[in-house]
């Protein structure tokens, strides 16, 4: 019998859905990840950007789930696509970023999937809610614990959220 492993998943939405906003979206994406959520980040808004009033919001979900990484992803695609279907389309722009940050099996590499996620050392938008959740988990590449990552990327630089793509 398979056993449960934790994922550290990222979410991220720029683009209403039909679940409402990012924050709305975010908080339906959280119900909709395949496994138990063993625990969840506040949704953090970011402010608009510019003259579109486009508004973005992250969390991050500890999730446990029997699903090997590859069959995960798979998963995960299934439901940005859903989540990015809009009514009367065929295909909406994406409203809604899965991502596995990492996972309970250290590392993992198989085209097209890498874990841990080959930039989310140099995103403070995924590690400010990382860190909410899983403070002390350590990163198999660098060794440094998320807390210390973001530690390390707020004292480098501090580039606006706005600058970063998704
Ligand atoms: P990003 O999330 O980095 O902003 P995308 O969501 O467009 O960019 O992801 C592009 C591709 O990256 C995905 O289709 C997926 O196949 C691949 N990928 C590689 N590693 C991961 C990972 N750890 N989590 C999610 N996607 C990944
Ligand atoms: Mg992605």
């Amino acid at each position: 019998m398979a056993t449960a492993t934790t994922y550290l998943i990222a979410l991220g939405s720029n683009r209403p859905s039909r679940h409402g906003g990012p924050a709305a979206t975010l908080a339906a994406a959280f119900a909709a990840l395949p496994g138990q959520v063993a625990a969840r980040s506040p949704v953090l808004p970011s402010a608009p950007i510019g003259p579109s009033l486009r508004r973005y919001a992250n969390a991050a979900a500890l999730l446990d789930s029997e699903l090997s990484p590859p069959a995960m992803l798979a998963a995960l695609k299934a439901i940005e696509r859903d989540f990015g279907r809009r009514r009367g389309r065929r295909w909406g722009a994406r409203t809604l970023d899965l991502d596995i940050i990492l996972w309970g099996g250290g590392r993992w590499r198989t085209r097209p999937l890498t874990i841990p996620h080959a930039a989310f050392r140099t995103r403070d938008f995924v590690l400010t809610p990382a860190v909410a959740i899983a403070p002390d988990w350590r990163d198999p590449v660098t060794g440094l614990t998320l807390r210390q990552l973001r530690t390390r990327l707020t004292a480098r630089c501090s580039i606006p959220r706005s600058a970063h793509r998704w």
